[in-house]
This record gives structure tokens, sequence and C-alpha cells, in this order.
């Protein structure tokens, strides 16, 4: 039931991202020949919410996200792409507990046992043990703290990978367009209307293509109509400097998540650069827009990219959650200045779950996207998962899960459940360099 054949022109819109240069790569392996990216800026994308130094990676989850996360993890280990830019640390989940949280990641480690991956994961029930893992929060107010060691686990690379991936594409042929040349304005439609038959760039160049794929990350919903199933959302990062003593103080840590808190990740070895992340639900950016296939402008959450409006600062309190997280868990760093401060783009569905399926009004158009913000990790895989959808080889159960469903969970349309997510104007702290 393959969609079109090898020989078929494809774009890939949003091929300089994640989801995207891994489509692009994985049609290349498997033979397409005629493929071309399409993008804003070259790979690795300044919009691309994977360019950051790093990110999370490894597996740990059940289920087909289980299944996902061990599939991407061997390759991040393996596959000569992405191994160099793999760093097996392990990572500790951590709550403040004993709470709900700990509760949790309790069940998770029973649940591991009884599938028989003990020796994958190891309970940390108090200070000491979690110190053991994680020298450095020695002197953290960690008191009470739990935790679930993850050995199959630690961080990959973020930016150099994709840079990675993009030679691996061009060294196989994929062809590219950025710039104006490259940044998708519009669908090209056939005779009958609906039948996607290219993209209309904002240069007004016309690209041609039997099939087109939508992998545009945040700015996917405001391109195409995608009847609310995608809300796109910001979310802030710093960094602190270190010395070269102190990087080596911190040299193989494993990553630390805390769901309350946030994360950090092992310094970049080159940089000294240490990497914090606060967690919460994201802020959402409501303005006009009008996406092709909607007959009238809309408001929907519109992405502002750090690459293109590098003046914009963050909210105060996103910076005070940050120094928070130092507080409590890097002591000995409170007071640094937080350096490259950023915001990267994501878009939430409501269940969590990737939109990777035909649009249904429009025939030969593939939507690759949905990411939720924990993608990242997949970039070896998820590619893959786009073209079995291409060739009709997706399982019933993913089939489902990736489906076009409109109205299906939240209804109030913020993206996940839980607490809505706050407007960037309604946040203190947020300057933008013009007016909106
Ligand atoms: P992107 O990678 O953003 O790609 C979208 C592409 O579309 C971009 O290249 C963009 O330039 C392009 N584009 C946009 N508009 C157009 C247009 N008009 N024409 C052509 N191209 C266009 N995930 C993890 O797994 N682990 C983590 O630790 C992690 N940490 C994160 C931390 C932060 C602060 C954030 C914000 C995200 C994090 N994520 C993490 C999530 C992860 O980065 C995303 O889920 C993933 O990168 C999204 O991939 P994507 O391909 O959907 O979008």
């Amino acid at each position: 039931h393959a969609l079109v054949s090898k020989t078929a022109k494809i774009l890939v819109v949003g091929g300089g991202g994640t989801i995207g240069s891994s489509t692009a790569l994985h049609l290349a392996r498997r033979g397409y020949t005629d493929i071309r990216i399409l993008d804003v800026f070259q790979i690795p994308s300044g919009n691309s919410a994977g360019n950051d130094l790093n990110k999370v990676a490894g597996s740990g989850r059940d289920g087909v996200w289980g299944q996902i996360g061990q599939a991407s993890w061997e390759a991040w280990k393996n596959d000569p792409v992405f191994c160099p830019h793999c760093h097996p640390t392990g990572r500790i989940d951590v709550a403040s507990g004993p709470d709900r949280k700990a509760d949790e990641l309790y069940a998770k480690y029973q649940a591991m046992l009884a599938e028989g991956r003990g020796d994958e994961f190891e309970w940390l029930d108090n200070e000491e043990e979690i110190v053991r893992r994680a020298p450095h929060l020695h002197g953290a107010h960690i008191q009470g703290w739990k935790g679930l060691w993850v050995r199959e686990s630690g961080w990959v690379a973020a930016r150099d990978a994709l840079d990675s991936v993009g030679h691996e594409c061009r060294r196989l042929g994929v062809k590219t367009a950025f710039g104006s040349a490259g940044t998708f304005k519009s669908l090209l439609l056939g005779t009958d209307g609906k039948t996607c038959t290219g993209v209309k760039a904002t240069d007004d160049t016309e690209w041609p293509a039997d099939l087109v794929v939508l992998a545009a990350g945040a700015w996917s919903p405001i391109l195409v109509d995608l009847e609310g199933q995608c809300v796109s959302k910001c979310w802030v990062f710093a960094h602190i400097q270190l010395s070269t003593e102190e990087a080596q103080h911190f040299k193989g840590i494993p990553t630390m998540y805390h769901h309350e808190l946030g994360f950090f990740i092992e310094p970049q070895a080159s940089t000294g650069l240490l990497k914090l992340c606060n967690e919460f639900p994201g802020y959402t950016r409501m303005a006009k827009c009008h996406p092709f296939g909607l007959n009238r402008e809309t408001v929907l959450s519109v992405p502002r990219s750090h690459a293109q409006h590098p003046n914009d600062t963050m909210p105060d309190e996103a910076l005070d959650e940050i120094k928070r997280l130092v507080k409590i868990c890097l002591p000995h760093l409170v007071g640094r200045p937080l350096i490259n401060q950023s915001m990267c783009w994501c878009t939430d569905t409501p269940d969590a779950n990737w939109l990777l399926c035909e649009h249904p009004r429009f025939p030969k158009l593939i939507l690759a996207t949905g990411d939720s913000g924990h993608s990242f990790n997949t970039l070896p895989v998820a590619g893959g998962e786009v073209v079995d959808m291409i060739e009709g080889k997706l399982s019933e159960e993913r089939r489902q899960l990736w489906r076009w469903r409109p109205g299906y969970g939240d209804p109030k349309g913020t993206g996940r459940p839980g607490p809505a997510p706050k407007d960037l104007a309604h946040v203190l702290g947020w300057n933008h360099d013009s007016p909106r």
C-alpha cells in the first residue's frame, strides 16, 4: 500500500529540523531517489527545537513509547551517524518525596523488575543513595528525596547530531532549498482542488512533488489547518559558564530530571557550558494567523523563534525557576550569571502522541508533527516511522495512536491536560524587539 514509488518526487518541509531531517535520512536509506528538504535555515535549522547543546535521551518508558525509546537508544549507541553524539551517562529521575511522583517512580521500578529489567534500574531510597549515583549532588538540598537510576539513558549532543544527519543526507543525494526559496507559503493543489501536488515558497518558487511531508514542528499548525490538534508552546533554557576545573568536576554526571524543578545535563566538554531547564506547562503566544486550508484568519499560538528574534528577553518567572533549580541542586553555583538565555518551540497534541498521517482533506500531504516536547530523543527512528506510514507498514496500534484525531483529548484546546499554559503576553519580563 505504499503511497508513492521509490522514484517519486518527495519534499520534506521542515527538513532542517528533528523529525524532518530524520524523515529525509530514512527515505534516502530506503532507496528513495528524489528527496528535497525545504527549510527556513539549513540543517541544523536555527528555528529547530533540536538546535541546542544537548537533550535528554534514552529508554525507560513502557508501551509503544518504551519501544520507540529503546530502538532510538540502540541507534544512538550504534548507528555511525548518531553514536559520536551519544553520551550514555545514565539518568536519575528524582522526586522530592515521599509524594505522588515518588510513588509513580517506585511503581515504574517495580514494573521494570517484573519485566526482568532489574539490571537497568536501581531504586535510590534516600539522599546517600542518590549522591552515590550523582556525586555532584553532594551538598544539594535533597533531604528526603527519592530517585530512580536509569542505566540505558543519558544525553545527546543535539545540534551536532542534527548536523550529522544533514551531512549524511547530502552524502546520500538529498537535495535542499533554504531561505525564502525553502520557506513554505502554501500548498500547490491538483486539478481536483485537493490533492497536494507541491509547495509554493515565500519567494513564490513552486516546488512540484508527488508527496509532501510537513514536519515543521511548532510552525505546523500555523502553516496548514490541523483543526486544533496541535498547540505550539515555548520553553525556556539558560546556561552557566563553568571553568575548566568546574567542568571537570561535572564530567560524566548522570542527567538529572525532576518533574517540577527541571533538569540539567553534563556540561559540554569543549566549552564548559552547563545547560539548565525549568519544568512547566510552556507558554503560548496567541496571535492572528491564516493556515492553508482554512478560509479565514484565526487566532492560534504562533511561534516566535530566538534565531529570528535574538533580542527577545525571557519571562522573569522562568528565570527565577531556573535559579531555584540551581539553588536546590547546585548551591555552589548560586549567583552565577545565566547566559545564552533562549526559548524553543514545540507543538503539543492533547495525548502527547505524534500526529503522523495523511491529511484527510489534502491527499499526498503527510503530517509528521505533534512532537509534544519529547521527540528529540527519537531523532534516529522518527523518520523511519514516517516512512513506515508512507509505505503502509505501521502496525494497527501505531496507526491508531498517530491518526488524524480532531476533538480528541483536551476540549480547551490548550494542548496537554493539566493547568492551562500562560500566554507570553501575560508574563513579566518577556520583551520583544518589535510590537506585536
Ligand atoms: P523542529 O525540530 O523544531 O523542526 C521544525 C522545522 O520546521 C525547523 O527546522 C523549522 O525551521 C522548520 N520550519 C518552520 N517553518 C517553516 C516553513 N514555513 N517552511 C519550511 N520550514 C519551516 N526532547 C527530548 O527528547 N529530550 C529533551 O531533553 C528535550 N528537551 C527540550 C528542551 C527544551 C527547552 C525544548 C523547547 C524542547 C525539548 N525537547 C526535548 C523537545 C524536542 O526538542 C522536540 O520535541 C523536537 O525537537 C521537535 O522536533 P520537530 O521536528 O517536530 O520540530
